[in-house]
């Protein structure tokens, strides 16, 4: 690290639990980012402050007025701009010495499998599930820990899939496939800005722990936020035996 950036990281370099070493972990990982919305932006603001070195944003939207009330890296100036390139530009702003790899695309399985592949560790900052099942599978089968947040109107949650450990769950043993999961959107439900703030940034934290490997992870907890009513809990979350996607975990041998 030279001089400025002894000084931009100056107070991550002085917590015991990450320093010099530990900053220099971020410096040189790569975190993969699917959704640029209300948690896309603040994990992504806190990675490229934190300078993760390498950010690849995923996200195949324009930015729209309605967006702007929570999605904080996009600006008034950016509405008709694509959010991933509306994206990078906030990002270079606070941190140009991250790497953005903005990608305008909805990805199809055998692209994200490229993607996830490259990453160190994937926020799933997607707003439904088609998304959601499809990089669970492919984290499950690339072995990459995954980084789950959800929020809708008062109600948020966050939950960590790392594949390295064996009794990890996975999203689908959270939510089975083939129930009835309709995709509750924002723009028909309504969510309170500041809790996708609090989503997305503790999305951020967990992946910069899973990348210093320090302290506990939310792997095996389902943490559940309500921002009305100012509560936060955490509940167990066990693989599912039944599970198909990890029965296919287990035959590769994982
Ligand atoms: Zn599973």
């Amino acid at each position: 690290m030279n001089d400025q950036q002894l000084l931009r990281y100056s107070r991550h370099i002085l917590l015991q639990e990450i320093g010099i070493e530990g900053q220099e972990k971020l410096i040189g990982a790569h975190a993969l980012i699917i959704g640029t919305g209300g948690l896309g932006s603040p994990a992504a603001l806190f990675l490229a402050a934190s300078g993760v070195g390498t950010l690849t944003l995923c996200d195949n939207d324009t930015v729209d007025l309605t967006n702007l009330q929570r999605q904080i890296l996009h600006r008034t100036a950016s509405i008709g701009m694509n959010k991933v390139d509306s994206a990078r530009t906030t990002l270079a702003e606070i941190n140009p010495e991250v790497h953005v790899n903005s990608l305008k695309e909805r990805v199809e399985a055998a692209r994200l499998q490229e993607l996830v592949a490259q990453a160190d560790v994937v926020l799933d900052c997607s707003d439904n599930f088609a998304t959601r099942y499809a990089l669970n599978r492919i984290c499950v089968a690339l072995n990459k820990p995954l980084v789950s947040g959800a929020a809708i109107r008062f109600a948020g949650q966050v939950t960590v899939f790392d594949f390295r450990q064996q009794h990890s769950p996975c999203y689908h043993c959270l939510y089975p496939e083939n129930t009835e999961n309709e995709d509750t959107r924002c723009a028909e439900m309504g969510v309170f800005a500041p809790l996708v703030g609090i989503v997305g940034s503790l999305q951020a934290a967990e992946a910069l722990k899973l990348l210093l490997e320090v302290g506990t992870s939310l792997c095996g907890k389902l943490l559940l936020i309500d921002a009305l009513h100012s509560g936060m809990r955490t509940i167990k979350l066990s693989r599912d035996a039944n599970c198909p996607v990890c029965l296919n975990r287990n035959h590769i041998g994982i």
